[in-house]
């Protein structure tokens, strides 16, 4: 099992979320959180006709970066993700590689229209990066609504979830 996972601005990121994100994780996974330099949005992620960045093309260039490295990467952008077959994505996790990458472009109010809450922000971002995270580390999708592995299609779904795994998952996890 992983020791540490890296966090990763992807292409100019808030600290202090990054900050919250990695003490949020800290409380669910057994394992060191360490904050990382930046990189930069890869130029070919980016979809001009959709005006997003396609999530697996970002998952490909963190891949690169770890080159061996063990534990766990998790790029965090502020660009909204999309796969091809989706009309967005807020995050996705190569379960192969140890890579993860979260999108905040969607957990903010703003995005729907509303006035900025940080703390609700912080707390999403907290939401779908253990999400991800759980599928980095073999999880799938989980049928009870409040755990974390509860798919999210909407962010009232990501809302009315907890912040952390369900008794099952976390058995599965070994913690
Ligand atoms: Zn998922
Ligand atoms: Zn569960």
């Amino acid at each position: 099992m992983p020791v540490q996972v890296d966090i990763i601005p992807v292409g100019g990121v808030d600290a202090v979320v990054l900050e919250k994100i990695s003490a949020a994780l800290a409380m669910v996974f057994p394992w060191e959180m360490r904050t990382g330099k930046g990189i930069r949005l890869p130029g070919e992620s980016y979809n001009s006709r959709r005006r997003q960045y396609n999530s697996t093309a970002i998952l490909e260039t963190l891949q690169a970066l770890k080159a061996g490295m063990p534990g766990l990467i998790l790029g965090v952008t502020d660009a909204d993700l999309y796969v091809p077959e989706l009309n967005f994505v807020f995050g996705e996790a190569d379960m192969h590689a140890g890579v993860v990458v979260i999108s905040l472009a969607r957990l903010k109010q703003e995005f729907y229209g509303l006035s900025p809450d940080r703390g609700l922000l912080e707390e999403r971002a907290a939401k779908e990066a253990t999400h991800e995270l759980g599928h980095a580390c073999g999880l799938d999708h989980c049928g009870s609504p409040g755990c974390i592995m509860y798919f999210s299609n909407s962010i009232a779904d990501t809302d009315r979830k907890g912040p952390g795994f369900c008794e099952r998952c976390r058995r599965i996890l070994g913690f």
